[in-house]
């Protein structure tokens, strides 16, 4: 029997009701199953931490996620650069990896997709690198290195080669950004070289925006920079029908943070009425991610059970408003909880 440590990050908006809702979900495993154990210590971070404490991502905070083997972090509202970009820089996260299926009875322009987006998350205009070179004008600086290029591009190769489809996209402006993107292709050309048996393609960002919704099943795995990463996962996770059901992992070598594609949704908080099945395949993804760094078969079966669980649900209709059922966020999780339950935590 193995103990996990794990933070979860509560955030802002609807942060809190689906922390909430995951803890649930951890605690139910924790108590039923005989092989898996969490230890789960809730910290605070985002406005709501900033009110309090003055920073959005408190001294206390910090320490204990860096205490933790990985983060489940749950949405942050404005405060979410000083929190997010803090953490994933000081764990070096730099893959950025984001799932987009569909799944039974939710309407959606796609059918049939299940693609995975690779996004470079340590570099490209995301370092901030902005100044005012007159009154009128800020230059922004991009940068693109060998280093980080290869490193996500070994990253995506390495999940196509772990799915059916076999197939990866790079998608980037190298018509524009001659430089820059022509290093990030030339390299995963390289890294594409030792992988004969996965096909290639590259694409223009603009091109991919439009095939998402044209033709979405020609994507398996689409490996991009870190801005293109961010509206082509957007995009993704909403033709499958809603951003309610999207999650993301930001893995480094060491630790990793797992959370909803979404962001705090001030417009919905506080009126149970969220989707957590976004925060609950984060859960998912973490189960695979720990399953292989530890390799522990018990959290890898455990994550099937999970995405079986949403898949069964959503089979027999059960549903938050969002995807047009008619459940709270509470009554979901509490049924999905039920199911999980019903197949077994060992
Ligand atoms: P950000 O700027 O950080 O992306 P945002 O609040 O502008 O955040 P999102 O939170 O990503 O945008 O979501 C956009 C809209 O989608 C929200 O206003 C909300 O109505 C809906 N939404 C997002 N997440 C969920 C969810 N889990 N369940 C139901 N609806 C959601």
């Amino acid at each position: 029997m193995t103990t996990y440590n794990i933070s979860l990050l509560e955030g802002d908006g609807i942060g809190p009701e689906l922390s909430e809702c995951v803890y649930d979900v951890l605690e139910c495993i924790h108590d039923k199953s005989t092989s898996l154990k969490f230890n789960i210590s809730r910290v605070e971070a985002g406005d709501n931490a900033k009110l309090k404490y003055n920073k959005p991502l408190p001294d206390e905070t910090f320490e204990r996620i860096k205490n933790s083997q990985a983060c489940l972090k749950s949405p942050v509202g404005e405060s979410a650069a000083d929190v997010v970009l803090v953490l994933r820089r000081y764990f070096d996260l730099y893959a950025n990896i984001r799932p987009s299926k569909n799944y039974p009875n939710i309407s959606s322009i796609s059918k049939d997709v299940d693609l995975i987006t690779v996004r470079e998350n340590t570099e490209d205009l995301y370092l901030g690198w902005e100044f005012y070179a007159d009154d009128d004008t800020v230059i922004s600086l991009r940068k693109i290195s060998r280093a980080a290029s290869r490193r996500i591009a070994e990253h995506a190769f390495e999940i196509a080669n772990s799915r059916k489809g076999k197939k990866v996209t790079i998608v980037h402006k190298s018509n524009v950004l001659r430089m820059s993107d022509r290093l990030f292709i030339d390299t995963s050309k390289e890294v594409a070289k030792r992988y004969p048996d996965i096909e290639f393609e590259e694409m223009y960002v603009d091109a991919c925006a439009m095939e998402l919704i044209r033709n979405p099943n020609r994507f398996d795995t689409i490996l991009t920079t870190n801005l293109f990463g961010d509206i082509i996962s957007d995009e993704a996770a909403q033709i499958t029908g809603s951003i309610g059901l999207a999650p993301a992992a930001n893995i480094g070598k060491d630790f990793g943070m797992f959370e909803p594609v979404h962001g705090a949704a001030f417009d919905i908080a506080g009126k149970n009425v969220a989707n957590p099945t976004s925060f609950i395949l984060a859960l998912k993804m973490m189960f695979d991610w720990l399953g292989e760094k530890y390799r522990d078969s018990n959290l890898t079966s455990q994550s099937i059970k999970i995405e079986k669980a949403v898949d069964d649900l959503f089979s027999k209709n059960i549903k938050t408003i969002d995807i047009g059922g008619k459940l709270s966020t509470k009554e979901f999780n509490n049924k999905f909880i039920s199911l999980l339950t019903d197949l077994g935590y060992d």
